[in-house]
């Protein structure tokens, strides 16, 4: 089944670029120069994945993408002129999967999002597990969440990562080992990234963000599931 982008960069003639590098790949590409149309085509278009320019001229990209996180979880790419470690740090809070900083080898961008894409494809293995009195279920053949009884969903990334915690409970993992279970690639400042994506998992799976009983942190060490598997 053909992927689908939408891309969304206002420069023209990076955006052409980025259609030929992604049509080549053997992907579907829908685009636009404006954030407003993109929020629209995404909700018409359901595309597999968005890669979002921070820098729009009509609206932030930032709003573009949390005005996507409320839609659906849809993996984004954000492209960014903003090298700051600040302002990638924001983008991957507001949900991004990942992102490219200006200017980059198309080349690369096309590794990333077919490496995003084939994460979300993952042949399933065939069973549902409970954690916690069935506080946590994850149904890995529909690659679905439910928590405490309502279905949450995750961004490819939330998901391996919450994936990876729950495969030995109670084990701690290294922000170094989650990092290399969802990205096949080195990762710079790859610490606060987990970082990031664990404060967006916590506010959809925690019932207080703020004193968390699903994903635990353990000082000096990483993270490990706060709840014991079910029998
Ligand atoms: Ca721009």
């Amino acid at each position: 089944m053909a992927i689908t982008v939408l891309v969304v960069e206002d420069e023209r003639k990076l955006r052409e670029l980025i259609r030929s590098y992604l049509e080549r790949a053997g992907m579907t590409v829908l685009s636009t120069g404006s954030g407003a149309e993109a929020i629209t085509m995404a909700m018409q278009s359901a595309p597999d994945l968005v890669v979002l320019d921070l820098g729009l001229p009509d609206i932030p990209g930032e709003t573009v993408a949390a005005e996507l996180r409320t839609m659906s979880a849809v993996p984004i790419v954000m492209l960014t002129a903003k090298a700051a470690e600040e302002d990638r740090i924001r983008g991957l809070e507001l949900g991004a999967d990942d992102y490219v900083t200006k200017p980059f080898s198309p080349r690369e961008l096309v590794l990333r999002v077919q490496a995003i894409v084939r994460r979300g494809a993952r042949a399933p293995e065939s069973h549902v597990s409970s954690y916690g009195d069935g506080v946590l279920v994850i149904d890995e053949p529909r690659r679905t969440v439910t928590v405490r009884g309502t279905p949450v969903q995750l961004t490819p990334t939330e998901w391996g990562i919450l994936g990876a915690l729950a495969t030995v409970p109670g084990r701690v993992y290294s922000r170094f080992e989650l990092i290399n279970k969802v990205r096949g690639y080195e990762f710079e400042g790859y610490e606060r990234t987990v970082d990031s994506h664990v404060k967006n998992l916590r506010r959809k799976v925690e019932e207080d963000p703020g004193s968390p009983r699903v994903i635990m942190t353990v000082l000096g060490g990483g993270y490990r599931l706060g709840l014991a598997r079910d029998d």
